[in-house]
């Protein structure tokens, strides 16, 4: 039928997914339908204002700046683009909103946006989750759960109502096999997860909260249903063809390094 539009499953772009930020790889951020994004390590350095004046919500899953250091210059952008722009949400776990809070948005590393223009209407809505309890937004069911990296921290399920599509990004996380086992209980179509080193640094991989390629082995075999891709991401840009080798070596169907500007539909 002309004009309408009929959606057939989720798109999420990695406008970002790199471990370090050298030129050509910038951190970690991922759009879903342009609207809702997760992570925001590269908002106003590679989206045009366009895009960034179309984002609605974001949704961090920890404090590290690498996630979260675009927040304060969309919140800029957005506002001197349109002082009279309805706000846009960011979502997280209360105890991130509030590291937020004080150590960025704090009047002396940056102004507060989330009471500029006024308390009541701010530029930055900041709402807290709770862990396993879904919000909705758009036609998504969102659901932080427990990942395994330094302070508070969590990925995100997300759920498209109707056709039941899936996903999950884990934001950065080490080992954190009961969270892969409640979300291989039902099968996912995709998941992004952390592989931010290769074999030799499994030490250090494991001391600051992140995966290898034979980690992540150990990690998948833990859940129930096998996701449909398996997409590597937050890799050090220092190590890619090492962990590109690896995880080919690891011969498992569907999983991939992520490139940076890549779509994913299904
Ligand atoms: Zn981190
Ligand atoms: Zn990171």
């Amino acid at each position: 039928m002309p004009g309408v539009q009929i959606k057939t499953g989720m798109r999420i772009r990695a406008v970002g997914c790199s471990g370090s930020e050298t030129p050509g790889r910038n951190f970690a951020s991922y759009l879903l339908d342009e609207k809702i994004l997760f992570d925001a390590g590269s908002v106003t350095n590679l989206l045009d204002i366009e895009d960034q004046m179309k984002i609605e919500a974001v949704f961090i899953t920890h404090t590290h700046l690498d996630h979260v250091k675009c927040i304060p210059f969309l919140a800029d952008n957005v506002f001197l683009k349109d002082p009279q722009h309805k706000g846009i949400v960011v979502a997280a776990p209360a105890a991130i909103l509030e590291v937020l809070k004080r150590h960025i948005f704090n009047g002396v590393i940056w102004p507060d946006f989330t009471s500029i223009p006024s308390p009541e209407a701010p530029m930055l809505q900041f709402v807290a989750l709770k862990e396993e309890e879904p919000c909705m937004v758009n036609n998504y069911s969102i659901t932080p759960y427990r990942i395994n990296h330094n302070g508070p921290a969590v990925g995100y399920l997300v759920e498209e109502q109707g056709t039941g599509k899936r996903l999950f990004y884990s934001g950065d996380t080490g080992p954190a096999q009961k969270t892969w086992k409640m979300l291989g209980s039902k099968p996912l179509d995709c998941f992004l997860i952390d592989v931010s080193f290769p074999n030799a640094m499994e030490r250090q991989a494991l001391a600051s909260g992140h995966l290898t390629p034979s980690l992540l082995k150990r990690e998948l075999e833990t859940m129930q249903h096998k996701p449909g891709m398996v997409w590597a991401i937050h890799s050090k840009p220092f190590f890619l063809e090492e962990i590109a080798r690896e995880l080919e070596e690891l011969g498992i169907e569907n999983l991939g390094l992520l490139a940076q500007g890549q779509q994913l539909e299904f």
